[in-house]
């Protein structure tokens, strides 16, 4: 019988992220079991925690007792538990943090999971007469239409307080503690997906699918990677691999970026596999996303459908895991704890000798490397399932065009193809990539950009000091006058935004309807999916948008797309700058040619012969890669490095330029050979009154430097406990700005 337990407490605090003991009560010994919440006694205050592991003995004497256990069963599995401790140690969070991660938020304020307090009709609501109270009358219709409600979610759709006492009075409705049952019932006002059955898999899906079959049948761990074009018929591949794993009794987890997981996407799924799926991504509410894990715990779903943080599902007895895309940066999250949910599902694969499946027409260049290393299985698909074509390409040196005293954002070619696209009342995309405020200098007449000698990144302009900065390794040069490259005088801050893009449409075609997204037109909850249906109804001839158009969309009647300014992201502050760049043209070609007016595509940029652009205008991702490739190597990024970055942030500058160094001197011992880089500002200096200051290490298999990198950080966190500096630690980064 155990008669101690381990104890994380649930605090985010750097002083408390050790496992703490405690004496197992005699009347608990029999009921507690790792993964419980629990409550424990820790100085003066009782807090909640949760049991790691049980421990016959100690070594720690006297010992305080556990106080009480929290819920009925455990909230975590013992891969949960596994998994968390492996995410604490690899990506350098605290071991609480990587506990939320494998528990839903609203699991954690205490209550039951499962139990939700909900206002519900009672069976006087019927017959009420409510012809004098419309709010009241209003509120009451709304909840016989759904059944019940949580009270948050009646305020969030704008009934008060007062509404729902005044209803509560007059005995039309009650709070109740709800655990939610899970029928195949959906709500009123969802129509059940119509069922889809398999296609018949074309030679190149069916000898794909054979292999992925194998693999199944292994008890091994495995990853592959399918390399396949767009429209090639990955998901159906995908669909019929995880039929496979639940006809022999596993689950399936399959992974989509955020953006891709739209109402249809869904219902493709459940379509295939009604009642099975449970699907969980960030604009659940509270109770559907408490719904949807109660599913998944309770063993009813066996298909995990989910975005990023869905790879952290207690789904037990995994065959297989998809990520679909698997090249975007919005599977490595920017926040604590900032994992790779690639990284994840490969311990989870591993852990379940399950299959790693990783899909994409782009594949991240540490995806197809392993692929040509060995380490990975490469199946590829090059044929589109429909006889359409890809788009043909055409790209605009900018250079000439002001050459020849042509001066606007858009290229007489552009224009040429925009008239023809209104003219014949069809549609276009204009796509332009507002990252690129970080501020890149640029020759008008050449194309050339400041880069930094040793890291290769375009260098950042600092405003406020005149200076031109590496963000990497704080080399700084001063601010070009006149181009080092041609000598010319027109080198100045580069930048377009959507806005611009927009006024100029404007002025160019007054009266011709169109549309802008961008952040900060569909920051609104509904106002994403209002423009794309509106488009989509060809209410509008012309789509101006960031890289949220580029994705996902399809528009049969869009026979141009134009990209304003490839620029922007090929000169982005950072080493994946041309892998991006390669990414996003493809995916934005991909948005045309779909239907049978077919299509082209015109890409407007100062650097007209760089491989991301050459390549991707051929449609050709292996040249890109080899010469991608090339790059990495000569320079030793990843994949032929892993890189950590160290980030301070703080209200005064010199106290964090101050940490930083503190820092970094400590860390030079415990890296061995690895390259450190820094400190320097970061791309994006100054955020929300916060300096940003980095620290950036780079050697190959960082992994096994972890111990002594950690205790470095476990010194900073003692001796800077009350420092205001902020010390954030990313492990292989995505996005380095
Ligand atoms: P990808 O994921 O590679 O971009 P999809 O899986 O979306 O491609 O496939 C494109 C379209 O082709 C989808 O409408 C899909 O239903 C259809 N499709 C896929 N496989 C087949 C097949 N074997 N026969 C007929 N249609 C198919
Ligand atoms: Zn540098």
């Amino acid at each position: 019988m155990s008669q101690f337990a381990e104890v994380i407490i649930d605090l985010v605090s750097n002083a408390v992220d050790r496992p703490f003991h405690y004496r197992i009560p005699p009347e608990l010994q029999e009921k507690i079991r790792p993964g419980m919440r629990v409550s424990v006694p820790l100085g003066h205050s009782s807090y909640q925690g949760y049991v790691l592991r049980l421990l016959e003995n100690t070594a720690i004497d006297s010992l305080r007792d556990i106080n009480a256990i929290v819920d009925p069963g455990p909230l975590l599995t013992r891969e949960q538990l596994a998994l968390a401790h492996w995410l604490s140690m690899h990506f350098y969070c605290r071991k609480i943090d990587a506990l939320h991660a494998m528990i839903p938020a609203s699991f954690r304020k205490g209550k039951r999971p499962g139990d939700i307090r909900v206002i519900e009709p009672t069976s006087e609501a019927d017959g009420a007469d409510l012809n004098r109270a419309p709010a009241q009358r209003q509120a009451l219709g709304l909840l016989q239409q759904k059944g019940a409600l949580p009270r948050s979610e009646l305020i969030r759709l704008g009934v008060t307080n007062q509404v729902l006492r005044s209803l509560e009075n007059k005995g039309l409705v009650r709070s109740v503690s709800y655990r939610p049952q899970y029928s195949e019932e959906r709500t009123a006002d969802q129509v059940p997906p119509l069922l889809t059955k398999p296609h018949h898999l074309r030679e190149e899906q069916a000898y794909c699918f054979e292999k992925v079959r194998t693999a199944l049948d292994r008890p091994h761990p495995l990853r592959m990677l399918l390399h396949g074009i767009t429209a090639s018929g990955k998901t159906e591949i995908y669909l019929q691999s995880i039929a496979y794993c639940l006809e022999k009794g596993q689950t399936a987890m399959i992974m989509v970026p955020e953006i891709s997981l739209t109402p249809q996407m869904i219902d493709h799924f459940e379509g295939r596999f009604p009642g099975r799926v449970a699907v969980l991504h960030s604009r659940l509410s509270v109770a559907e996303k408490n719904r949807q894990w109660q599913m998944i715990l309770s063993g009813k779903a066996r298909v995990v459908l989910g975005a990023r943080s869905a790879v952290f599902a207690p789904l037990d007895g995994i065959g297989l895991i998809i990520i679909d895309e698997e090249h975007e940066t919005t599977y490595k999250q920017e926040d604590t704890p900032r994992y790779h949910a690639r990284d994840v599902a490969w311990w989870r694969v591993r852990y379940n000798r399950a299959v790693l499946l990783l899909g994409s027409a782009t594949p991240s260049l540490e995806s197809y490397y392993r692929a040509l290393e060995g380490d990975t299985v490469l199946l590829n698909m090059k044929e589109r399932v429909t006889p359409t074509q890809l788009p043909p390409v055409t790209v605009v040196d900018m250079r000439k065009e002001l050459k020849e005293k042509h001066r606007l954002i858009f290229s007489r070619l552009l224009l040429e193809e925009l008239n023809k696209v209104i003219e014949r009342d069809e549609q276009a995309l204009l796509f332009i990539n507002r990252r690129g405020f970080a501020g890149f200098v640029l020759c008008r007449e050449c194309g050339f950009v400041l880069r930094c000698p040793s890291c290769d990144v375009s260098m950042t302009l600092h405003l406020d000091r005149q200076l031109m900065c590496c963000h990497y390794c704080a080399y700084e040069s001063a601010v070009p006058l006149t181009c080092p490259g041609c000598r010319g005088t027109k080198i100045r801050y580069f930048s377009a935004g959507t806005q611009r893009v927009e006024e100029e449409v404007k002025k160019l075609y007054p009266g011709v309807p169109l549309i802008r997204m961008d952040r900060d037109t569909t920051a609104s909850r509904h106002a994403h999916s209002q423009y794309y249906r509106q488009f989509l109804e060809h209410k509008a001839n012309i789509l101006i948008g960031t890289q949220m158009i580029a994705k996902g969309f399809d528009f049969p009647d869009v026979t141009l797309v134009g990209v304003v300014a490839a620029d922007t992201t090929l000169n982005l502050p950072d080493f994946r700058a041309p892998e991006r760049t390669f990414q996003l043209l493809t995916q934005v070609a991909g948005r045309t040619a779909r239907g049978p007016l077919g299509g082209k595509v015109i890409v407007q940029t100062y650097h007209p012969t760089h491989h991301s652009i050459v390549t991707a205008a051929d449609h050709d991702y292996l040249t890109f890669f080899e010469a991608e490739l090339e790059n990495r190597r000569q320079l030793a990024y990843p994949p032929f490095s892993d890189l950590i970055r160290f980030l301070f942030s703080g209200p005064e500058e010199e106290a964090v330029f101050e940490a930083a160094d503190w820092f970094t001197n400590l860390l030079g011992p415990a890296v061995g050979g690895a390259d450190i880089l820094g400190p320097a500002p970061a791309s994006l200096y100054r955020i929300k009154e916060q300096y940003r200051v980095q620290t950036i290490i780079k050697g190959r298999a960082l992994s096994r430097l972890a111990p002594g990198i950690r205790k470095v950080i476990g010194e900073y966190h003692r001796r800077k406990a009350s420092h205001p500096v902020r010390l954030a630690v990313d492990f292989n980064p995505q996005v380095v700005l």
